[in-house]
């Protein structure tokens, strides 16, 4: 198989592949692929070859695609970089995924330079772009090589992507051509796939969830439309005038999105929303504003989807993810790895062809993290009768409370069952007597919440122990930019505000 762009433009040169909606500039496949085979041909004559690890450290843009389809076609590993990581982060990255060069452009050479000092095996640093700076070399300064695409198999990696780091260090996940391709089929198993689909891709592409629609449109023959900044009134502008059908999103941005323009226009046939848990309260949003939400839940480990939830089907099971897609199999497991019961939670352990070969160059880390039924996610969740899952939150923010597991998402379901509260956030906060004890964060949905109600409704709901002991009110819950609520933010909240109590019996 040679990069899915070289395929493709052999049976559609004309159709749009293509559109920076922050200029209005469009490419054909055709067009496309020249602009690529440059890139690729320069990057050649420059010194990348097959297998090398070209780290791309770029805002988001056109050239940020070209690079990821100009790598695939000289056979390179690709290591994308947030551009918004400073010299010691992105040092780090490089060093720990055996860089061989860095490509960079004009807001972004600085920090790569300073960053590629403080590594051992400084890499060579390419721009896309002009520059003044001796140390990084344009690739306009070389004539072009003409290229042959690589022949990749399926085993070989194609991409080192950085998770976000949210339960500790950052790995790097190794991504294979077959886990792309067995991502892209699946979803399009899922989701479906039209010649006119139009993606909109307002996310990062140093992501999974920018990188995975860039790649399949490819393998589709569908059309990417890229933004340099996202802009929630703007992107919803977009939508209309570029005519999207999909558009990938996090929830947050989802949030800002409506909060701008108060709904989608009506041309989307989907709005994949994923990489945090999408809150009941904005799907009930988009049921009453006819939104065409599909709540999706992934990781970086997985190329992108485990399960994704169908048009629809959210509005009828406001918290699930839907289904697991084809070949990816989910098992619940309890603490000692045994498989529960449909109904019970435990931690979600996922195996199949989208899944990870394993960490680069940490074996380690690789070695805990498979286990009999595969790939420990690290989140706890169920699945019901029908095989839908749902995501409750993640195992490192279970509760220990004199001895017994609580997981927070269990409890913040039942507190957002009751009338007077909107959205509700659980932790886990420093106790004397329990070890740990329950607290609960609201937004309330009127004015205040009474106590005594909401406590007669939890104890219908949760044995005793899960019930929260302390409980503040906020007008919003604190989250980070990605949409996940910001756990520690809620507990100095509980600490330092002021709270109510339900007293807790032996
Ligand atoms: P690290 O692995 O370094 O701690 P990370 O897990 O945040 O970082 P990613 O791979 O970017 O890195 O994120 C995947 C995680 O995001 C999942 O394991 C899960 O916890 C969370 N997630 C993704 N989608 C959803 C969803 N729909 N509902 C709830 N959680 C989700
Ligand atoms: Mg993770």
């Amino acid at each position: 198989m040679h990069d899915w762009l070289a395929h493709r433009v052999r049976s559609t040169p004309d159709r749009e592949a293509l559109v920076n909606a922050s200029s209005g500039n469009a490419w054909t496949y055709a067009t496309l692929d020249e602009t690529v085979a440059e890139m690729a041909g320069r990057l050649s004559a420059l010194g990348v070859s097959d297998g090398d690890h070209v780290a791309g450290v770029l805002e988001t843009g056109v050239e940020a695609v070209c690079l990821i389809h100009a790598t695939m076609r000289l056979g390179a590993v690709l290591v994308p970089l947030a551009p918004e990581f400073t010299p010691p982060e992105l040092a780090d990255r490089i060093d720990h995924a055996d860089v061989d060069t860095v490509v960079c452009d004009e807001a972004t050479e600085s920090q790569v330079r300073s960053a590629a000092e403080q590594v051992p095996r400084s890499p060579p640093t390419l721009s896309i772009h002009e520059s003044g700076r001796d140390d990084v070399t344009p690739l306009s300064t070389v004539e072009r090589e003409e290229i042959t695409p690589r022949a990749w198999d399926r085993a070989d990696t194609q991409l080192l992507l950085f998770t976000s780091g949210t339960t500790g260090d950052p790995k790097a996940v190794r991504l294979t051509m077959g886990n792309l391709l067995a991502s892209a089929t699946a979803s399009a198993f899922r989701l479906g796939v039209d010649p006119e689909d139009r993606w909109l891709v307002p996310l990062s592409l140093h992501h999974m969830g920018g990188i995975a629609p860039v790649l399949r449109s490819a393998l589709y023959g569908t059309t990417v439309i890229v933004r340099e900044t996202f802009d929630p009134g703007g992107t919803v502008d977009d939508i209309r005038e570029y005519d999207a059908i999909c558009v990938s999103l996090v929830p947050t941005m989802l949030r800002r999105m409506l909060s701008a323009r108060g709904t989608l226009p009506g041309c989307l046939r989907f709005a994949l929303v994923g990489g945090a848990p999408t809150p009941a309260e904005l799907v009930e949003r988009c049921r009453d504003y006819s939104v065409p939400i599909c709540p999706t839940y992934g990781m970086t480990e997985t190329a992108s989807q485990i399960a994704t939830a169908r048009h629809g089907e959210a509005f009828d099971h406001p918290e699930t993810v839907g289904n697991s897609l084809l070949w990816t199999d989910v098992t619940v497991v309890d603490e000692h790895g045994a498989p529960v019961e449909a109904g019970e939670s435990g931690e979600l352990v996922v195996r199949g062809p989208t899944v990870t070969p394993g960490y680069y160059d940490d074996p380690v880390a690789t070695g805990e993290a498979f286990g009999e039924h595969g790939l420990h996610t690290g989140d706890v969740g169920y699945r019901d009768e029908d095989g839908r899952f749902y995501v409750l939150n993640r195992l490192d923010d279970r509760i220990l409370t004199g001895g017994e597991n609580v997981d927070p998402g269990e409890v913040v379901d039942a507190i957002r069952a009751h009338p007077s509260v909107d959205e509700a956030a659980v932790v886990g906060l420093a106790d004397e007597e329990w070890g740990e004890q329950v607290a609960a964060l609201l937004v309330p949905d009127g004015e205040t919440v009474d106590v005594a109600d909401l406590e007669a409704h939890l104890r219908e709901r949760l044995a005793g122990f899960k019930l929260p002991r302390t409980i503040g009110t906020v007008e919003e819950l604190p989250r980070t930019v990605s949409g996940t609520v910001e756990r520690d933010a809620v507990r100095d909240r509980l600490r330092e505000g002021e709270t109510m109590s339900i007293e807790r019996s032996h």
